[in-house]
């Protein structure tokens, strides 16, 4: 091998890892920036000695292998990737290829969203595929994961026969922020962008994990339509929209490549304003006829192309490292920098988020770091630059007692996260008390982290349940605290006694339980004393209880320390119950549905969701905690399973019977089993339309 060849095969060698890490772990450990440098240093020796080239060079292919714990969908049509550019020259010269063939090109400037290639097929206006990008040419099946996604419709406002396209899924900059607040104070491993959530979160096994991840989508190709035709890129995005797919508003239609640099320019400056991440601009050739004339590489088409923004990074100094003590108990380290303008704002810290990764990144005190922002919202250190150390670096070692109690800090497990494990570590206890009272919990008016600090500092709260004892005259001599703000915060206070139980659960805690979660949970558990004697197998019943969630619900209830602070809560007069909404049904509560075969009277979306209004649930599959099976026309092994476990099967006339009220008409008596499955069948979705409600 000469040099040359030496030098491209490492090239390839570190993007093929990079690939790895990125399509498949959706855990990259190299900017962006570095690997589209490397990939560009590729392409240049490659263009210079083509004889050099291969078919599988990462210049030459769709990179990301499909994961083997997926089922696999083919593409009808390949799913190519973008060639990028990083500036206006290199746009002209698309301009002046684009020119060869089309007179008078016109384009259409979309935003590049920061997010994952997604493809669907919709028949007869119902979803029943889609799947990631893969290689391009096999795909992920991620069909149930999909479906949890909101703004992706299940049935589209037309019932075209079949229909596929191809769009971007995103995470929302809020919820990359939050999900990465969250698995940090789990101590679990962050993302390293909201490209890399997204991914993660939609690549999941386990769809109730994707539910909860706030996922969201733009779509911007029609890969088929049957029976239609496209004659422009712009008719295929207004399609898109009148069949109630999602598209991006910002889309730009220019008449020239200046007008894409302008409209490049004018997506510069809105960019950290827009809830989601983008990372470039695509610019697509509008006419269709010209985009069959081009065609495309085995990569990418030859009739659009990625302008990718340049990576907003800054150097600063490193001056000091903040140990923070969380409320439960992870010692969080972070950077105090010298102040620095970037990506819209002055950043002065950056989290650490734990010791490993100082480690990795060989961060010292005084050292020069460089500094970008993931995801375009979380500020965060790059690197540091080794070679401007001048000696006086400090090294950042684990501390090995808690800043805030003295006691001890150890690692638990797996855990990247180091802990104070002390439970009345002062630290640990403002920050519960600070998370007990913000607005996602019990949300108590005036109850902030200032005043929390006096009330520490004054010994007047030591616990939580200690600010339900709290009075006017100790309060008054806290400092800016007069008579009258006093009396608003114990009235705030006193409201919160009547906040639902939800929101106590929410407010108690417990690891991996959201507020979300925890409207879920009491749905099914509606007072403290079902949630203390529950076990994990009871917790696992409930949609999207997983078993680590369940364990970490009966360990946190188990805790003497934790039934004691309850029991405390309990003669304080907080309120232990979930209150049922006057006009709700809950005659089906308790009862978990699994929908098989075509019902003749409603499809099986209606079906579910008829259910799941009276309080019942719906499963994709059999297990002895079914309560029914719906079977309709021609029901599936869902059938066989049911018989086989003894578990009653409804017929449709059954089912009608048992979502009548009643009173009304009809009976809502537990029917007989089993029965027949009815007559008349209609088009409509697969059996496991409802797997993941
Ligand atoms: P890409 O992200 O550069 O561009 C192509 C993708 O853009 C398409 O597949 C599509 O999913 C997306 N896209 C977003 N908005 C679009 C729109 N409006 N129209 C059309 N497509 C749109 O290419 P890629 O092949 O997905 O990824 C390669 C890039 O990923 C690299 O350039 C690099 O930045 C990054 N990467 C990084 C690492 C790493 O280790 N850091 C590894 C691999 C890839």
């Amino acid at each position: 091998m000469n040099e040359t060849e030496q030098k491209i095969e490492a090239l390839r060698t570190f993007l093929r890892k990079c690939d790895y890490r990125y399509y498949i772990l959706d855990d990259p450990d190299v900017p962006d920036a570095e690997y589209d440098a490397k990939m560009n240093e590729l392409k240049v020796l490659e263009r210079e000695n083509p004889s050099l080239i291969t078919p599988d060079s990462p210049t030459q292919r769709v990179s990301g292998t499909p994961s083997r714990e997926f089922g696999t969908v083919r593409h009808r049509v390949p799913l190519l990737s973008l060639d990028n550019t990083f500036s206006f020259s290199e746009l002209q010269d698309f301009d002046r290829r684009i020119r060869a063939v089309a007179h008078a090109p016109e384009y259409l400037a979309e935003l590049k969203i920061d997010g994952l290639s997604i493809a669907l097929i919709y028949e007869n206006g119902v979803l029943v595929n889609a799947a990631t990008r893969g290689d391009g040419m096999v795909g992920e099946d991620v069909t149930a994961n999909v479906r949890t996604v909101r703004s992706i419709p299940l049935r589209l406002t037309a019932p075209v026969s079949r229909l596929e396209v191809r769009g971007e899924i995103y995470m929302p900059k809020s919820s990359f922020v939050r999900l990465n607040e969250l698995r940090e104070e789990q101590g679990e491993k962050i993302f390293a962008n909201p490209r890399n959530a997204a991914a993660g979160s939609l690549r999941q096994l386990d769809a109730s994990i994707t539910a909860k991840r706030d996922l969201a989508a733009f779509f911007y190709e029609i890969l088929y339509a049957e029976g239609r035709d496209f004659p422009t890129q712009k008719s295929k995005i207004d399609y898109l929209k009148e069949v109630g797919l999602p598209t991006n508003p910002e889309s730009r239609f220019c008449h020239s490549i200046e007008e894409v640099w302008a409209a490049r320019d004018a997506f510069c400056a809105m960019r950290h304003e827009l809830p989601y991440d983008i990372d470039g601009v695509v610019v697509k050739l509008n006419s269709s006829a010209a985009q069959r004339e081009l065609g495309s590489t085995s990569k990418s088409p030859r009739w659009a192309i990625a302008y990718k923004f340049p990576a907003e990074e800054k150097e600063t100094k490193l001056l000091d490292v903040e140990i923070n003590v969380g409320r439960t108990g992870i010692v969080a380290p972070t950077a105090v920098l010298e102040p620095v303008p970037l990506a819209g704002t002055i950043v002065s810290r950056a989290s650490l988020h734990n010791f490993d990764y100082i480690r990795e990144k060989d961060l010292r005190i005084g050292d020069t770091v460089v500094l970008h922002k993931a995801g375009d919202v979380i500020p965060e250190i790059l690197r540091s630059l080794p070679e401007k150390r001048n000696g006086c670096e400090r090294i950042i070692s684990v501390p090995q007692s808690c800043p805030a109690c003295g006691g001890p800090v150890v690692r638990v497990g797996e855990e990247v996260a180091h802990r104070c494990e002390n439970p009345d570590c002062p630290s640990r206890i403002r920050e519960s008390l600070r998370f007990f009272a913000s607005r996602e919990a019990m949300d108590i008016d005036g109850l902030g982290p200032a005043v929390i600090e006096q009330l520490l500092e004054h010994k007047l709260v030591r616990s939580i349940a200690d600010l339900y004892r709290l009075t006017v005259l100790p309060l008054v001599a806290m400092e800016r605290m007069g008579e009258k703000s006093a009396k608003n915060l114990l009235s705030a206070i006193e409201a919160s006694r009547h906040r639902d139980l939800s929101r106590l659960i929410t407010a108690l805690g417990i690891p991996q339980i959201g507020s979300r979660t925890a409207k879920i949970l009491c749905r099914r558990f509606r007072t403290m004393d079902a949630f203390l004697s529950a076990t994990a197998e009871e917790f696992e019943t409930v949609e999207e209880i997983g078993p680590v969630m369940a364990q970490s619900l009966v360990k946190f209830f188990a805790s003497g320390r934790n039934r004691e602070l309850i029991g405390k809560l309990r003669e304080l007069g907080l309120r232990m119950e979930e209150p049922v909404p006057a006009d709700t049904d809950t005659s089906l509560s308790g009862k978990t549905f699994v929908l098989t075969g075509t019902l003749a009277s409603m499809s099986r979306q209606e079906a579910g969701e008829a259910v799941l209004k009276r309080g019942g649930k719906v499963s994709g599959s059999v297990s002895k905690k079914t309560s029914y099976v719906v079977a309709g026309e021609a029901p599936g092994s869902k059938y066989d399973k049911a018989v086989e476990l003894g578990i009653p099967i409804l017929d449709e006339a059954a089912f009608l019977a048992l979502l009548t009220p009643p009173g009304t008409e009809g009976s809502a008596a537990e029917p007989e089993q089993p029965s027949s499955a009815g007559e008349d069948s209609i088009p409509l979705p697969p059996d496991d339309l409802f797997a993941n409600l």
